[in-house]
């Protein structure tokens, strides 16, 4: 696996892409503004660095970015008095500053801020010498870039181009910026702009999202190094992968698949000229497996009015629902899937196939034996008092991702507690006497304190701890391979 490491002086490699990974919640005044230059201004988004080449003031002249800056004097500032310095993007220190760039009042400490990294990226990355280089947007989400996340593709009021000829006295002019005095608000054109929800979204190897200021859908950034910064240090890290669907974060799902739980779509291309006609299945939906997972879907995609084929390898369906029928008694018991959530569409379904359920309240007193040995083997279980207490905590604590109780639905970026290890999550919180209760209700998935928390939450969420109060279903003839 790839790890990010940090960088000293790495010199740029022909060919390959470096992109520069901004971190929007450090300074988000002026990602909103590069945000609003890419996707409502279509300005250039790859960038060329050319060395110290002392042009640097000239552009920004060009671009009437210039100090003392006319945010200063209220003609182009927000209604925020701390938005008093000027950004601009494409930035002066690229070759493609200057003339036409895309000005808006910001944050002092924020825009000194992102100039400091880029001085910062230049001097190590590109090691003082000229170089190419893409933008990318982390942590864009959030109410303070909405250019970047999910704002609408007009000006709000505070983009401004300079139309002059850089022959002005700031301090002599009114307070409205007009074409007139040079500075004209940036008129944007629809067909410029670049909806959220097209924007390409990755997974870096560091837990992190960004968001790739490209409108090519296409290109591949398998290979491409991606620069972050952690306290002002730059590290490399890589994309893992890019998101798609339900995956991206909310701002850059498409409109139609917000608030849904459903798969993705993905097409296949398949040249069916080479397959005998009368062999091919042709099917709405293929479901690969016929698990709880394929079962249900399929089942609600016919409903829904949809063909589907379910392909499962095994002779039998149903994953891991495992029953043995003892046939001299007829008596039948669960050995995989036991209990089932106290819900309604667990019930729902249940009816649905005339299946007779019942409450289980005996699911917890679990035996532990030696396998090897077939002996019991002393287990201490904490005091139930603790062990409530402790998971009214865990319950507390993790209610502030409800989104995850509905699947990988991770929130960016990514919060240590998910990732650290379940172990070090309950020692942290102060509640390792729900230890024993968590490993009976999550089986099978090796070592639960060294596995990552978000990994054990998947199972032991917000649902299953609701149910774990009330008590658990199951049917009434302790056979859920009857589904
Ligand atoms: C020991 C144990 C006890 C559990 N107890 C409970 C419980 O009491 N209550 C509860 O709610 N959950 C329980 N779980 C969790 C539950 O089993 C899972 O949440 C559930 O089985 C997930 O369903 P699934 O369809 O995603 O996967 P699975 O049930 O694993 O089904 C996947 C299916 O896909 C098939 N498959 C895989 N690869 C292919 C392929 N390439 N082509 C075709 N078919 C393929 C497999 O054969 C299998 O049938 C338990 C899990 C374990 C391991």
């Amino acid at each position: 696996m790839r790890a990010f490491t940090l960088i000293a002086l790495v010199p740029f490699t022909l060919g390959q892409q470096y992109m520069l990974n901004l971190n929007c919640a450090d300074y988000p005044g002026p990602c909103n503004n590069d945000c609003y230059a890419i996707y409502v201004a279509n300005k250039q988004r790859i960038l060329n660095y050319n060395g110290p080449d002392g042009q640097s003031a000239a552009r920004r002249r060009a671009a009437g970015c210039v100090s003392p800056t006319p945010c200063r004097n209220g003609r182009m500032a927000t209604s925020n008095p701390d938005e008093d310095t000027c950004d601009e993007y494409p930035y002066a220190s690229v070759v493609e500053g200057g003339s036409g760039a895309i000005l808006r009042c910001t944050d002092f400490d924020e825009n000194a801020e992102e100039g400091r990294r880029l001085s910062r990226f230049f001097r190590s990355t590109c090691g003082g010498e000229p170089c190419t280089f893409d933008i990318t947007f982390g942590n864009p989400g959030g109410g303070n870039t909405p250019y970047c996340a999910d704002g609408g593709g007009a000006n709000d009021g505070y983009q401004y181009v300079y139309q002059g000829n850089g022959n002005y006295n700031l301090h002599s002019r009114d307070s409205n910026a007009t074409e007139d005095d040079g500075w004209g608000l940036h008129e944007a054109d629809p067909a410029d702009y670049f909806p959220p929800h097209l924007r390409r979204e990755f997974l870096l190897a560091d837990g992190s999202r960004t968001i790739l200021s490209t409108r090519d859908l296409t290109a591949s950034y398998d290979d491409a190094i991606f620069y972050s910064t952690r306290n002002g240090t730059f590290y490399q890290t890589y994309a893992i992968k890019e998101l798609f669907g339900l995956e991206k974060s909310l701002e850059f799902q498409d409109p139609a698949l917000k608030n849904t739980r459903r798969a993705v779509p993905f097409v296949v291309n398949v040249d069916t000229s080479v397959f005998n006609d009368a062999s091919i299945i042709r099917k709405d939906v293929a479901i690969i497996g016929g698990g709880s997972s394929g079962t249900h879907a399929s089942i609600e995609l016919k409903d829904q009015g949809h063909t589907v084929i379910v392909i499962e390898h095994k002779d039998r369906m149903g994953g891991h629902t495992e029953t043995y029928i003892d046939h001299s008694t007829g008596r039948s018991i669960d050995y995989g899937v036991v209990v089932f959530h106290n819900e309604n569409r667990v019930k729902d379904y249940f009816a649905r196939f005339n299946i007779s359920m019942t409450m289980e309240n005996s699911t917890l007193n679990t035996g532990f034996y030696d396998l090897r040995t077939g002996k019991v083997v002393k287990t201490s279980n904490a005091e139930p008092d603790k062990v409530a207490a402790a998971l009214e905590k865990y319950a507390h604590v993790v209610s502030q991702w409800p989104e995850l109780d509905s699947g990988m639905f991770l929130p960016t970026p990514v919060p240590d507690d998910l990732i650290m290890s379940f172990g070090a999550f309950a020692k942290k919180y102060n509640i390792e006497a729900i230890i024993p209760t968590v490993s009976r209700l999550n089986t099978g998935v090796g070592d639960l304190l060294t596995m990552p928390m978000v990994e054990n939450l998947r199972v032991v969420g917000l649902s299953l701890l609701k149910t774990l109060s009330g008590g658990f279903l199951t049917t009434k003839n302790r056979s859920n391979s009857e589904l």
